[in-house]
């Protein structure tokens, strides 16, 4: 497979083209064609297989493809992620698969002041990746909307239960509409991931590298 052949729209081509990404790797070429089509994902992979196109690829196509439904509000993907290392990371790979494109992303992490956080919340956000402490707390507040998200993903699943995150990461679950596409990315299948992703996916295909 070559990225040509998924069809991506020509901004998220462009990209990756001075990316220099050529090949998708085996994680992107097993994901991505479900998850174009809008099938639920369990998606078992390491770091540095490439994972984070595999997630972030489809989501930039579909919000570039499908309109925001009028009743829609607030965010339309959110990815939850175990570390601010991490949700940084995956920011700044959105924006790179991004630049080309008018969609915005915030990142919301713990240990930092959370009125840049909020103030780009405020501004609107399309894509919005973060741990799961501060989300609450932000939710909480009232800065986030997420009744109108279309996509979520969690990445490194694993690790965040790992991190003690179940509680938060259920209760984020409160605040999501039903109909929507859910990833989960993990490194590992413990009979708690095997249970998560029984309760959070409907139907889904699953990808191993
Ligand atoms: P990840 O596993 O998502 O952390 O990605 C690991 C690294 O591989 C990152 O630096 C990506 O930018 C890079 N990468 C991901 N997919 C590709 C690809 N198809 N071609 C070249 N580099 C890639």
């Amino acid at each position: 497979t070559s990225f040509a052949e998924l069809n991506l729209a020509e901004p998220i081509q462009k990209a990756l083209g001075e990316e220099g990404y050529i090949t998708p790797t085996p994680i992107q070429a097993g994901s991505i064609p479900y998850l174009l089509d809008g099938r639920d994902l369990l998606g078992l992979a390491q770091t540095g297989t490439g994972k984070t196109a595999a997630f972030a690829l489809p989501i930039l196509d579909y919000l570039l493809r499908e309109k925001k439904a009028p009743a829609r509000k607030g965010v339309r993907a959110l990815i939850l992620a175990p570390t601010r290392e991490l949700v940084s990371q995956i920011g700044q790979n959105c924006a790179s698969y991004a630049r080309h494109t008018k969609l915005s992303h915030a990142v919301i992490f713990g240990g930092v002041g959370q009125g840049r956080q909020v103030e780009a919340m405020r501004k609107g956000v399309d894509i919005l990746v973060a741990a799961p402490g501060r989300l609450l707390d932000l939710i909480g507040q009232g800065h986030i909307d997420l009744s109108g998200l279309e996509v979520l993903v969690l990445d490194e699943a694993d690790r965040m239960l790992d991190m003690g995150f179940v509680r938060d990461i259920r209760k984020i679950m409160t605040f999501l509409p039903e109909k929507r596409q859910t990833v989960l990315f993990s490194a590992t299948m413990p009979p708690s991931i095997h249970d998560l992703a029984h309760s959070l996916l409907k139907d889904p295909a699953t990808v191993q590298v």
